[in-house]
């Protein structure tokens, strides 16, 4: 699944393909967006910008009116030159957006809705999401805060809670509990402040890793390689993620899997620097659960 470092280079490609350019051709097989361009047609519109806000896309049109798209699992948007080929079947088309110089098609996204910005702002979607941060605002004390304000949750959910903090997904969860030497099955009311505090830290440090310029392909936009150990090559990127059975890069113990969350998500992580799980956690107290800041590279 995207995470909100991958829709924010999205957004940075099209934008800088799309940005200032008039709509030629507007289609779509959603019948609510096919609704509005029959009634306020988009050909014929400006694309002001397109940015990510957490793990949504937003495309601003003149007007103005403004078309958020959410990947979920599968859903991605490509960019091409007119007359290019397409790098996915026609039948994965949801969205097809044309200017003189570039096409934007979006496959397999699953969520599409156009309405006024401030309407799209009163959504619950966009309303409630949490602190994002990749933007320049980005607040890490109320980050923090609304994730304190969530004792009850296992701090892996937390991370996950796009009104606590937004853009982070199933990856960096585990790669952030990882780096922080967190128990993923802790749950927030046992954790420090300094925990939380320190959570937060090392998310934004890989969350802007990963959205450095030259990281991003500059056609298909959701195949960006994310890594969160500083190395480049292909099987040392991740620390935990996707590694379990496989050796910890920093103690040598197996990694351990299991699902987590009222999602099943899966959560990897080590026993020895990170704890073994509930029992263990709920039976040493949060002192136990900490370990101090160690290198992350
Ligand atoms: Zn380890």
């Amino acid at each position: 699944m995207p995470e909100g470092d991958t829709i924010f280079r999205a957004a940075r490609t099209l934008n800088r393909a799309l940005a200032g350019r008039t709509v030629t051709r507007f289609e779509s097989v959603f019948p609510a967006l096919t609704r509005i361009d029959t009634d306020t047609p988009i050909s014929g519109r400006t694309i002001d910008r397109v940015e990510a806000r957490g793990k949504h896309l937003l495309m601003w049109f003149s007007g103005p009116i403004v078309l958020r798209t959410h990947m979920r699992m599968n859903g991605s948007w490509h960019i091409y030159r007119p007359h290019e080929r397409w790098q996915r079947p026609h039948r994965d088309m949801r969205i097809i957006l044309e200017t003189d110089a570039f096409h934007a098609v979006a496959f397999n996204v699953p969520v599409a809705e156009m309405a006024a910005p401030d309407a799209l702002a009163r959504t619950r979607q966009i309303h409630d999401l949490g602190p994002d941060p990749l933007t320049e605002d980005f607040r890490a004390e109320e980050a923090a805060a609304r994730i304190a304000a969530r004792p009850a949750l296992e701090i892996a959910d937390a991370l996950l809670d796009q009104t606590a903090i937004a853009g982070i997904g199933n990856v960096y969860k585990s790669e952030v509990l990882f780096a922080a030497r967190v128990n993923p099955f802790a749950s927030v009311a046992e954790l420090a402040p300094a925990d939380i505090e320190r959570l937060i830290a090392i998310a934004v440090m890989f969350m802007r890793a990963n959205v450095v310029e030259g990281t991003s392909p500059a056609i298909e936009t959701y195949r960006g390689l994310r890594r969160t150990t500083g190395r480049s090559d292909p099987g040392a990127r991740l620390w935990v993620y996707g590694r379990g059975g496989k050796p910890c890069r920093r103690c040598g113990s197996p990694i351990l899997r299991r699902r987590q969350g009222p999602h099943a998500r899966s959560t990897y992580w080590c026993p020895r620097c990170q704890g073994t799980g509930r029992d263990e956690v709920s039976g040493s107290g949060p002192q136990k659960n900490r370990a101090p800041l160690d290198r992350t590279r």
